[in-house]
């Protein structure tokens, strides 16, 4: 472990090729082209191409990089990379030249045939494109396998068709950037000359020990516990909250801490989470694509450092039962090239006309759309987290805050916004201490869509999950209610009156979605049903969300998605699902098998024997022979449900059709894996430990 002191403005960014460097090194002129690209959107020019890879090729050769590789994002979620070595043809001389050409910058082309493209390219047709996504900077990667240069690139088909997370991203940034200017433009701006989404994704996630961890094949196979009682003791107590964070974890974020930040990324702030072994880390706020890379980054790094430590860090959203489960905190807001924050009510929001507009068209859009954006979210893990303990329920809802809550009030009943209400000083009571200026609005962490004061923080998003698809729907919902917005205003006569009018339109159609109160009670199910909103409780039941014609229309306005590409990504959906949960029950099917039934039909032998010790000795073996009993109920119970389950798994797998099969996997398997869980807990809360076969939630979450 490293303990030395380090100097963080030294070491920021030190394996990026930042603007900075890019200002050192750049001829002038190639520099300005690449920044107009950057900025405006241009296209790049091989000529300038050429030269910005020969220097960044210098460059990555003098961190000690061999390689590179253009780093991209399939549509499995983590990031690909193929790496090619600089090395050119050898020389006559037998030597070699490493080169790095323009072409090779821009555009590589891996073999697209393995990545899922859910039917849009046949296998034969394995070519795909990689192109060089120019505004999220390069970055050299240490790692075991050396330095590497990583270029940050878009995958797409021999056609053109999107078949990774970025394409669609940076089209729906495009998107929702043009109709946020189209906008600012009618309330008088005429000098933000862009407007970009701005995403600040934080993290959480669990530490094991590595050695504890590599005892359980449930948590190998799928990032998950498969079997587990709960402890005797829990979160109940609230002592990790904010808590001190121990020695071995404090060692573990230094590092991970200082690897972000040599490649660039952000790493602020860091805490210990509501569940016992649960941890958060959260980067400063970036344009969209690249705090999606950055999110990639930190998931790779937290796995990566926690392995060097002797840790295992657990990105899945619900690794316990009964525990807390990890998500990723989307907060997002929209900002000009001038530094001005779309979001920001100020002091007096009641009076701030473009500010309700913004706000509205954003309730409009989330009310529109709330089966999107609960499709965004939607992954095989984060369905044992949406609406489980302590998580956003899987309703989509809108959290505003006092203040905002009663602008809305007074615009849906009197048609017009008076005042606002103030937060005033929060009296500590304590001399040495300041009065703090209170904030108006008051936290609600129970809410899946919370306005934060000058942001809103989309809180469904699972752990794992990349926080591109969230995002392209935010900004793609967002675009479509802004440019019917200015369709209307860029009509009218008397341009007050009419966002006046609008304002008041949209509040009132869409004050439903808003939900100010504890959205995990069981009140707030019942009321949001009442209020017709959806309640899509787990994957399946949310991916059609996806090709419904409302999602088609709306993304091929925007051009987000062609018809055929949200196809493609509901198919992947489909098979993504089915594909987990297959694994998870033949997981449960092997430690079923080989270790619990074994280890409980040996433990009944030594309770048998007991009972024979104690009979013969002439004792009364009520007690034991009970246990026995229990004991072999349970068994009877479990090796039942084990049958069961290996029936319908092998159904499953001959299904047909990969709607039916996600659906038979979800509903029929799913309710065999609980069936063989029940008695496996059971008879773990009696067996001896020493017999149990693996460790238990206890050995696990707090250990370290
Ligand atoms: P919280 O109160 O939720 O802990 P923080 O201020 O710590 O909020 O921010 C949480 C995340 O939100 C950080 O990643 C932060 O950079 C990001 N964030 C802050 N302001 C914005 C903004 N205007 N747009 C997008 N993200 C933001
Ligand atoms: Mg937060």
């Amino acid at each position: 472990m490293n303990s030395e002191m380090v100097n963080v403005a030294e070491i920021f960014g030190e394996n990026v090729f930042n603007d900075t460097v890019m200002q050192e090194r750049l001829p002038k002129k190639v520099y300005h082209n690449l920044k107009k690209t950057i900025e405006e959107g241009k296209e790049l020019d091989l000529e300038t191409a050429d030269v910005i890879a020969h220097e960044m090729k210098e460059w990555a050769i003098e961190k000690g990089a061999t390689h590179y590789t253009h780093w991209f994002q399939p549509l499995t979620g983590v990031t690909a990379e193929k790496h090619d070595s600089f090395i050119s043809a050898p020389l006559p001389s037998g030597k070699v030249l490493m080169s790095f050409s323009g072409k090779e910058l821009i555009k590589g082309e891996p073999d697209a045939s393995s990545f899922p493209s859910g039917g849009l390219r046949a296998t034969f047709e394995a070519r795909g494109y990689t192109a060089w996504d120019c505004t999220s900077p390069a970055f050299v990667r240490k790692d075991a396998a050396g330095a590497t240069l990583c270029i940050p690139t878009a995958f797409c088909s021999y056609k053109g068709e999107a078949l990774d997370l970025k394409t669609p991203l940076l089209r729906s940034m495009e998107a929702v950037g043009a109709q946020s200017l189209r906008l600012l433009r009618l309330f008088g701006n005429t000098t933000s000359k862009k407007v970009t989404p701005s995403v600040g994704p934080e993290q959480e996630y669990f530490l094991v020990d590595a050695k504890t961890f590599q005892q359980r094949k449930d948590l190998i196979y799928t990032g998950r516990t498969l079997f587990g009682a709960m402890p005797p003791k829990g979160q109940e107590l609230d002592d990790h909250y904010f808590g001190t964070i121990r020695q071995r974890v404090a060692g573990f974020m230094k590092d991970v801490n200082e690897e972000l930040w040599k490649v660039g990324v952000t790493a602020k702030t860091q805490h210990n989470e509501t569940a016992p072994a649960q941890h958060e880390l959260a980067p400063i706020y970036a344009p969209a694509n690249i705090a999606v890379d950055h999110n990639q980054l930190i998931m790779q790094t937290l796995k990566r450092v926690a392995s060097q430590h002797g840790m295992k860090c657990l990105l899945h959203e619900k690794p316990f039962a009964g525990v807390n489960g990890s998500g990723k905190h989307n907060n997002w807001s929209l900002i000009t090239d001038d530094g001005i924050n779309m979001l920001e009510p100020g002091t007096t929001p009641h009076e701030n006309t473009q500010f309700l507009l913004i706000l509205t068209c954003i309730l409009k859009a989330v009310n529109r759309h709330a089966d999107l954006l609960r499709e965004s979210a939607a992954d095989p893990g984060n369905d044992h987290r949406l609406g489980a303990n302590e998580a956003p329920p899987a309703i989509v809802s809108v959290f505003l805050g006092d203040q905002l809550e009663d602008v809305i009030d007074q615009l849906v009943s009197t048609g017009e916004a008076t005042h606002s209400l103030n937060g005033g000083k929060l009296m500590t009571g304590v001399k040495t201490l300041p009065d703090l200026a209170k904030d108006a609005t008051d936290r609600n962490r129970t809410s899946p869509f919370a306005f934060t004061g000058n942001k809103f923080e989309f809180r469904m998003v699972g752990s794992r999950d990349s926080v591109a698809g969230p995002n392209v729907v935010l900004n793609t919902i967002v675009a479509e209610a802004f440019s019917e917005a200015c369709e209307v205003l860029e009509q009218a006569d008397d341009f007050d009156l009419a966002v006046h009018d609008l304002i008041k339109e949209y509040a009132t159609e869409n004050q439903k979605v808003i939900f100010n109160g504890d959205g995990y009670s069981e009140e707030w199910v019942k009321e949001a049903q009442r209020r017709g909103l959806p309640n899509l409780k787990s994957m399946v039941e949310a991916i059609p969300a996806m090709t419904s014609e409302k999602a088609v229309t709306l993304f091929e306005k925007f051009n987000v998605y062609t018809k055929a590409e949200l196809e493609s990504r509901a198919e992947i959906q489909y098979e993504t699902y089915s594909k987990a949960i297959n694994i998870e029950a033949r997981t449960m099917i092997d430690m079923a098998s080989k270790q619990v039934i074994p280890a409980v039909i040996k433990y009944t032998k030594t309770l048998a024997d007991t009972v024979n010790a104690v009979k013969a000795a002439g004792v009364d073996a009520t007690v034991q022979m009970q246990i026995l009993v229990d004991v072999s109920n349970l068994l009877k119970e479990a090796k039942a449900a084990l049958e069961k389950l290996i029936e319908v798994t092998e159904t499953a797998a001959g299904t047909k059709g990969f709607v039916e099969q996600a659906n038979y996997y979800y509903y029929e398997v799913g309710a065999s894996m609980q069936g063989l869980r029940a008695p496996v807990d059971a008879l773990e809360m009696i067996v001896d430990k020493e017999a149990w076969p693996m460790p238990s939630y206890g050995d696990l979450i707090f250990e370290l």
